[in-house]
């Protein structure tokens, strides 16, 4: 079994105490983990603050090259990586070599950017600039659905903007990030990037702690808030990207064999734990019985299995906790709908659900209401679009949504109306580097990608000059 240690101060460090890491599909231990304490959380901090002022004097170019040279060495071990992500996480290995891919361009994006002072007014008595200054110490706080590249699109430009930075990957699936801290040891000066683990520890130690500037948080809703409380101490920045409960709509001049599997694949990718995952379906009541059919087919045929196996589609659910909530949501399906597909856990060790499918199920029902992050599909049928743009929106979420047609025009016309902060046409789960994304009402402050995202890691700041002194 690797060795595995956490990185602080550019020493890659035994944990204050060990905790084992369970692979999902199996329930066996996959590594022991170093588990840092407040001791070690404390000395990441000061490492990181001693660290700021030389890295935020580095020119953005040298720090930009130090990054790229982090995501060469990375895809340098794309194997290595992606086997040991399949192994903590449970995701099939095609996704966790995609995810591995994904990491390293996210970091080889946000290394091509830059942060030019913008001349906001030159004029006969004044001129006015606008620079984009580090803010100092930021956390990095991360889940455990996609643990690199959610790494990946906060380290990167929060180091690029000349932040230093302590990462906190989330306790099921902490190995990853600590194999990231191996190759940043060696690359990035000491002190500019920490990376602790904990069980679950540790979050609030962070989020309250007065020499952080900035909390970059992906998690759940219910836990962003207690990061928001405790973040309130200091005033700390934050991005929060939290739960969604996105509504695919189907309009009706679609052909149900065809959008089908395209909703399938929507909602049931890395086993339906994607914050943007398709997370309930409104279909016109003249195409309801045959999509139901054409999906719970779809559900019946798909390979549920170890992320190792050859031609497995979908994994387990990532850890028990979460296996035990996605069985709650199954309940309520058989209470309250009806369940065509799926619809026990598999009768093996491990965590795993089937892709299950559930029709004439109302709006208040638990799987329709609140986020199941599994893959149990609500089907709903509406007889007008406005009723269904409406029941989309009755949520307290807003993260994203899709609209599927084949009318362009209809579809920007619904999609304008959807209150998420991404609506997709025709299309789900893109995700370019270079396009903000963020969540609307409960499902988020603040966006992550792009110039924006990157932004979000600076002080606006203004030099007002005269000129005539
Ligand atoms: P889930 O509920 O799906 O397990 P969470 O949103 O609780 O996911 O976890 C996301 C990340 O937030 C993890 O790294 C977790 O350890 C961390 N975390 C948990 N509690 C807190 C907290 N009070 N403050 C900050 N981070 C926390």
């Amino acid at each position: 079994m690797k060795d595995f240690k956490l990185l602080i101060n550019g020493q890659l460090t035994a944990g204050a105490s060990v905790m084992d890491v369970i692979n999902p599909s199996t329930e066996e231990v996959v590594a022991v983990c170093p588990r840092a304490d407040l001791a070690q959380l404390n000395q990441a901090v000061a490492a990181a603050k001693a660290a700021f002022p030389a890295w935020a004097k580095t020119p953005i170019k040298e720090r930009g090259a130090l990054i790229n040279k982090v995501a060469d060495a990375l895809e340098a071990r794309t194997e290595e990586f992606a086997r040991l992500l399949t192994s903590e996480q449970g995701k099939p290995l095609p996704m966790a070599l995609w995810e591995v891919g994904g990491t390293a361009a996210s970091l080889r994006y946000f290394a091509s950017l830059d942060l030019p002072d913008k001349v906001l007014r030159d004029d006969a008595d004044s001129k006015i600039v606008l620079q984009h200054s580090p803010l100092g110490v930021v956390a990095a706080i991360t889940p455990w659905n996609f643990p690199l590249i959610l790494l990946a699109i906060k380290i990167g430009p929060g180091l690029l903007a000349g932040n230093t930075m302590v990462c906190k990957p989330a306790p099921t699936t902490p190995l990853t990030t600590l194999l990231l801290g191996e190759i940043c040891a060696e690359i990035l000066p000491p002190g500019v990037v920490n990376f602790i683990a904990d069980a679950n520890d540790l979050g609030g130690a962070l989020s309250t702690h007065p020499d952080i500037a900035k909390v970059a948080f992906t998690g759940s809703t219910a836990t962003g808030k207690k990061v928001m409380q405790s973040a309130s101490s200091s005033l700390k920045r934050l991005t929060l990207e939290l739960g969604g409960n996105d509504a695919a709509i189907i309009l009706d001049d679609m052909d149900p064999k065809e959008v089908a599997p395209k909703i399938f694949g929507g909602a049931t990718m890395n086993s339906g734990q994607v914050c943007l995952a398709i997370k309930r379906v409104y279909a016109p009541e003249s195409m309801y019985d045959a999509l139901c059919t054409e999906l719970a087919k779809l559900a019946e045929e798909a390979v549920v299995g170890d992320g190792f196996e050859q031609g497995t589609q979908l994994g387990p659910l990532q850890n028990k906790m979460q296996f035990e909530k996605v069985k709650e949501f199954l309940a309520d399906a058989h209470a309250s709908g009806k369940v065509i597909a799926g619809g026990q856990p598999l009768d093996r060790p491990g965590y795993f659900i089937p892709p299950t499918i559930v029709r004439d199920i109302p709006d208040d029902a638990k799987l329709v209401r609140e986020e199941q992050f599994g893959p149990v599909l609500p089907i709903m049928s509406y007889t007008s679009l406005a009723d269904a743009i409406s029941r989309a929106n009755d949520s307290e979420y807003g993260l994203g949504g899709t609209v599927w047609t084949n009318d362009l025009d209809k579809g920007f016309e619904v999609a304008s109306q959807i209150q998420s902060g991404t609506v997709w046409v025709n299309k789900h789960l893109d995700l370019p580097n270079d396009i903000p994304f963020g969540g609307a009402k409960q499902s988020g402050i603040g966006v992550e990608y792009g110039q924006e995202g990157l932004e979000e890691f600076t002080q606006a700041k203004t030099v007002n000059m005269n000129k005539h002194a």
